[in-house]
């Protein structure tokens, strides 16, 4: 834990390892190492958050478990300025920072991290580019090799697709008719109903 108002003005420096950091849901970040450098800026604080560690994730397109090697380098302002906090940048120096808002006043530094890591993860994970995903009939996985069903036809949307059909869902990428796209939306459907 930091206490903010104990902060000297050369600021502190903390770092440290964790065999496993718990994410959302089963996901974990292993072998993390990381770093914090917090420094009193007025009544703000700058931020600096390093980290590299090995994050158990899901492919977004196979929905296979595989391991993603994430590294981060964050730097923002924490501030409890309302007006400061809207107006979202800050220039410190020669340097244009984010601003967070960080009302506390005691702050804990893994969960500082955490939420960095958070932030800079990918939406949508893939285990290779190449990913081929899962038939939206069969649910197979092709990257294990080809189904027998017939090829989807464009105009005919899946059973999946109409029974989600009714759901307000929201994509990054939903440009119709980009294949790579509707596999990943395919895929992140099938996820969605494995949670159901
Ligand atoms: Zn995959
Ligand atoms: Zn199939």
């Amino acid at each position: 834990m930091i206490e903010l108002a104990k902060l000297g003005a050369e600021g502190l420096r903390l770092e440290g390892t964790e065999a496993s950091l718990p994410l959302e849901g089963k996901e974990a970040l292993r072998d993390l190492h990381w770093s914090l450098f917090v420094l009193p800026s007025g009544a703000d604080v700058f931020l600096e958050i390093r980290g590299r560690a090995t994050w158990d994730c899901t492919c977004s397109r196979c929905l296979e478990p595989f391991d993603q090697e994430l590294q981060i380098t964050s730097q923002f302002l924490g501030s409890k300025d309302p007006e400061l906090v809207a107006r979202g940048s800050h220039a410190l120096g020669t340097q244009d920072l984010d601003v967070v808002f960080l009302p506390e006043t005691v702050i804990d530094e893994l969960t500082q991290v955490r939420e960095q890591f958070l932030l800079h993860m990918p939406m949508h994970p893939l285990c290779k580019d190449e990913c081929q995903g899962l038939c939206p009939r069969c649910g197979k996985n092709w990257n294990k090799g080809r189904c027998n069903c017939p090829p989807e036809s464009p105009k005919e949307p899946s059973a999946l697709a109409k029974a989600l059909s009714g759901l307000k869902l929201t994509f990054d990428n939903p440009a119709p008719g980009a294949e790579s796209a509707s596999r990943v939306r395919e895929a992140d459907a099938g996820k969605l109903d494995l949670e159901l």
